[in-house]
């Protein structure tokens, strides 16, 4: 029946948001644990047919809100967009240009080392609070560093 199928699916979305969703203050490890598991959730949605190396990103604004991205590739690898800066684009377009980041996640599904890269360390310069922590996959296990240290003297508009 339709309905029944409507209820179905609609149960199905709200408990897939439910687990990247938390009010929860993001400063304890707790809350980055979940910021991670949702960088992993989104890692499985990569398009990584050249390089299967599959990445996932998740982004905790301000306002609470949990925005995630998976790495994006192209038959023309240099148009290849990383699961951070998908993240990012997907978080000022469904929010606004006056997004700030409190927490990034970034994970990947080849138990592999995969902090930001340098152009995503710039792109989220732009939105980022200096001091906001990143956890991501590093060579000697998980890692979380504050965003300041990945990016020193990060170029960056003066805001008033
Ligand atoms: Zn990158």
């Amino acid at each position: 029946m339709y309905s029944g199928r409507g209820n179905g699916l609609a149960s199905e979305f709200m408990q897939s948001a439910g687990g990247c969703l938390m009010d929860a203050g993001i400063k304890d490890e707790l809350a980055l644990d979940d910021l991670l598991r949702c960088a992993r959730e989104a890692a499985e949605r990569a398009y990584a047919p050249y390089s299967s190396f599959r990445v996932g990103a998740a982004l905790k604004l301000t306002g609470g809100a949990v925005v995630t991205g998976a790495n994006v590739e192209n038959a023309s690898y240099g148009l290849t967009i990383c699961a951070e800066r998908a993240a990012l684009v997907r978080a000022v377009s469904e929010f606004g240009p006056e997004i700030r980041i409190a927490a990034v996640a970034v994970t990947n599904l080849n138990d592999a080392a995969s902090p930001p890269c340098g152009a995503c360390r710039q792109t989220l310069a732009e939105f980022i609070l200096p001091d906001a922590p990143v956890i991501f996959s590093a060579e000697d296990g998980v890692r979380t560093m504050p965003f300041s240290a990945l990016l020193p003297q990060a170029f960056v508009k003066q805001r008033k």
